[in-house]
C-alpha cells in the first residue's frame, strides 16, 4: 500500500503543475491515465460503478465525482478538487486534493486551507486507542469554528485489496464512539466541506456532486496508515 500510495501522490504532485486557466479537466485526466500506466499502475476510479474516468475532477460548487470534459475550460479564479486512485498489485491507494487556479477570492483560499487543516487534524486522531469517530469529531469541530459545513452523504472508508471497504469514515460525529481503532487499519481520510449549508445533490449525469446553494466546496484526502507510533500517511511523496 506505500507503493500504491506513492504513485498516486507522485501523479498528483505533477498534475498540480498543470492546473492553470485554459487547461481543460480532460487534459488533467488523460495526463493522469498515461503516468498511471508509465508507473505501473492502474486507474482505480475508472470502470468503478460505470465512472468514465482515471480522475474525479470537480470545480467550484462541485463537491465530488465530477466527471473530466474537453468542455470544461479552468478559468483563473477557481478551485478545483482532484480525486484520484490507483491499484497496484492488487492494492490500491487513494488521495484527493483542491487546487488553486490563478488568483483565487479570500473567500476561497480560506476554504482550502481550513479544509486541508481539518485532514491533518482527522489524521492526528487515527492511531491505535482511539475511536473512529474521534476522526469525523476533529474534522467537524474545527470547520464549524469557522463557519463552514460538513458533507454528510458522502464519508471516508477503509482501504486494501478494495477501494472501498469498511469502515465508512464519517468526517463529522461523537468523540469516544465508534470502533476502536488498531494497528494495521488502513483509512482514506477525507473530509469534503461546503462554504455554505451542508445539503448536497447529485445531478443528471448521475455522478457529479454540487452544493445545494451553490456555494463553493472543497476536498482533501489522504489514504493513512494505523501504525503503533500513530498514523502514517501513504499517499505523501
Ligand atoms: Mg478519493
Ligand atoms: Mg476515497
Amino acid at each position: 500500500m506505500r507503493r500504491a500510495g506513492s504513485v498516486v501522490a507522485q501523479i498528483l504532485l505533477e498534475i498540480s503543475d498543470l492546473v492553470k486557466p485554459g487547461a481543460t479537466t480532460a487534459d488533467l485526466d488523460l495526463f493522469a491515465q498515461t503516468r498511471t500506466k508509465e508507473l505501473g499502475a492502474k486507474p482505480a476510479f475508472k470502470g468503478y460503478h460505470g465512472f468514465p474516468a482515471t480522475l474525479c475532477v470537480s470545480v467550484n460548487e462541485e463537491v465530488v465525482h465530477g466527471i473530466p470534459s474537453k468542455k470544461r475550460i479552468l478559468k483563473d479564479g477557481d478551485i478545483v478538487g482532484i480525486d484520484f486512485g490507483v491499484v497496484l498489485d492488487g492494492w490500491f491507494g487513494d488521495s484527493a486534493r483542491t487546487f488553486p487556479v490563478g488568483k483565487v477570492s479570500h473567500e476561497a483560499e480560506k476554504l482550502l486551507e481550513i479544509t486541508e487543516k481539518s485532514l491533518y487534524l482527522g489524521i492526528e486522531q487515527a492511531r491505535p486507542g482511539n475511536h473512529l469517530f474521534d476522526i469525523g469529531y476533529a474534522v467537524q469541530n474545527f470547520v464549524e469554528s469557522h463557519g463552514y459545513s460538513v458533507v454528510r452523504e458522502f464519508v471516508g472508508h477503509g482501504i486494501g485489496k478494495s477501494l472501498h471497504e469498511d469502515p465508512q469514515v464519517p468526517n463529522f460525529g461523537i468523540r469516544g464512539k465508534g470502533m476502536l481503532l488498531k494497528p494495521g487499519m488502513v483509512l482514506a481520510i477525507e473530509p469534503m466541506i461546503n462554504a455554505g449549508k451542508p445539503e448536497v445533490r447529485v445531478l443528471s449525469d448521475g455522478w457529479t456532486a454540487v452544493t445545494v446553494d451553490k456555494a463553493l466546496s472543497a476536498h482533501f484526502e489522504h489514504t493513512v496508515a494505523i501504525t503503533e507510533q500513530g498514523p502514517e500517511i501513504l499517499t505523501r511523496v
